[in-house]
């Protein structure tokens, strides 16, 4: 089997596979973005946003990848006297940080090893001489796998006023995010992650606080801005309109599905990813209390690099995983296994890993992979 992009088993850690659905919703000839038909799908879109973040609240759709979604919030939202904490364990936290510095010369960053979980003695102690304005944190930290807990975080940022600011692009539709309880004022979801929509707009959902809290940042990703020309289901520039309607298919699907089905069933998968690795001997790369539900992020074996592995995973199997990033290039691959993909997809991926490592002479039991997936089916 040679690399077919049409065919593949695609489970990278986002973009994710695209039901045709979806697909086929894109294909429309050129629609008047300023007209009532397109204004109709704007006002489905808006009504159909909470399904997405289990939440209601005032909801953004902005042309652009999940960055512009966190520049949005950033650029409007970190405050400019005050201090901004950033938690980064993790590629995505450390890029938050430089958008951050961007917007604010006073900025304390809160690091933890990549792959490993915050102490909250260490965000505490963060937050302990007040004038904490902003408060952001990735709750799924894509580049290595894991998932920090937000619970015992937010009672702290709850404590010291400040705004809790989320980079949800990996977690919105894929883990359980408690909008309300954790006193969320900003998460930013991306199109192309759990939702399983093309890559290419940031979905953004701000809470009252926020909203009153917006100041003018960058003017194409102004959020008061966007907030004031949805109220009329427009947007204020020219939209990504073949994406706008692939979002609305999307989020049809998702409804019918449900959130807590799709959460249920994300879950199962990761859990299977797990027990296949273990069955495989390969160790998972985060701390495996803190491991993501959506992307599973596993060490690759002593002597096999990406070329002996996800090289001959695609070229030979067909078969699309993720590689790491930065230091980790190399010595991590990553499955991402969110949106709609399905047991059929984890099978075809543990199949040839099985392979691949048996004809290495590295497979400690045959077979035990696919059954630990078998096992965890519903
Ligand atoms: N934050 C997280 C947690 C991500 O996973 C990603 C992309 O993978 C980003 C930010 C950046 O999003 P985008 O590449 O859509 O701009």
């Amino acid at each position: 089997m040679t690399f077919d992009p049409e065919t593949t088993t695609f489970l990278i850690a986002g973009p994710v596979r695209i039901h045709p659905r979806v697909l086929r919703a894109m294909s429309m000839p050129s629609l008047n973005h300023r007209g009532d038909y397109f204004h109709g799908i704007v006002a489905e879109i808006r009504e159909l946003l909470p399904v997405l973040f289990g939440a209601t609240g005032h909801q953004v759709i902005l042309s652009g990848s999940g960055t512009a979604g966190l520049e949005a919030v950033y650029a409007s939202l970190v405050p400019k006297e005050q201090r901004t904490v950033v938690l980064a364990n993790g590629n995505f936290g450390e890029r938050t940080d430089q958008i951050v510095r961007r917007y604010s010369s006073r900025v304390t960053t809160v690091s933890a090893p990549w792959g490993k979980p915050f102490d909250p003695a260490a965000v505490a102690a963060a937050l302990e001489g007040g004038d904490v304005g902003a408060v952001c944190v990735v709750h799924n930290e894509t580049s290595v796998g894991l998932a920090n807990d937000l619970a015992p975080i937010a009672p702290l940022v709850r404590k010291s006023g400040a705004l809790f600011l989320v980079d949800g692009i990996s977690a919105v539709a894929g883990i359980p995010e408690d909008i309300a309880g954790w006193g969320i004022d900003a998460v930013v979801a991306g199109s192309q992650k759990g939702l399983a929509a093309p890559a290419g707009l940031a979905l953004v959902h701000l809470s009252d606080r926020a909203v009153s809290a917006l100041h003018p940042g960058t003017f194409y990703l102004d959020l008061a801005a966007h907030l004031k020309s949805l109220e009329k289901n427009d947007t204020p520039w020219t939209p990504a309109v073949p994406l706008f309607l692939a979002l609305r298919e999307a989020l049809l699907l998702l409804k019918e599905e449900g959130l807590a089905r799709r959460l249920e069933r994300t879950h199962r998968l990761a859990e299977a990813s797990r027990g296949a690795a273990d069955a495989l001997g390969l160790a998972l790369f985060p701390d495996r209390a803190h491991a993501s539900d959506t992307v599973t992020a596993i060490r690759n074996p002593d002597g096999m690099g990406d070329p002996e592995l996800r090289k001959v995973l695609e070229r030979e199997y067909n078969v699309l995983v993720q590689g790491g990033q930065g230091a980790l290039t190399g010595k991590i691959f990553r499955i991402g296994h969110m949106g709609i993909a399905d047991w059929p997809d984890l099978l075809v991926t543990f199949a040839a890993l099985e392979r691949i490592l048996g004809k290495a002479h590295r497979l400690p039991a045959p077979g035990a992979a696919l059954r630990a997936i078998v096992e965890r089916m519903p």
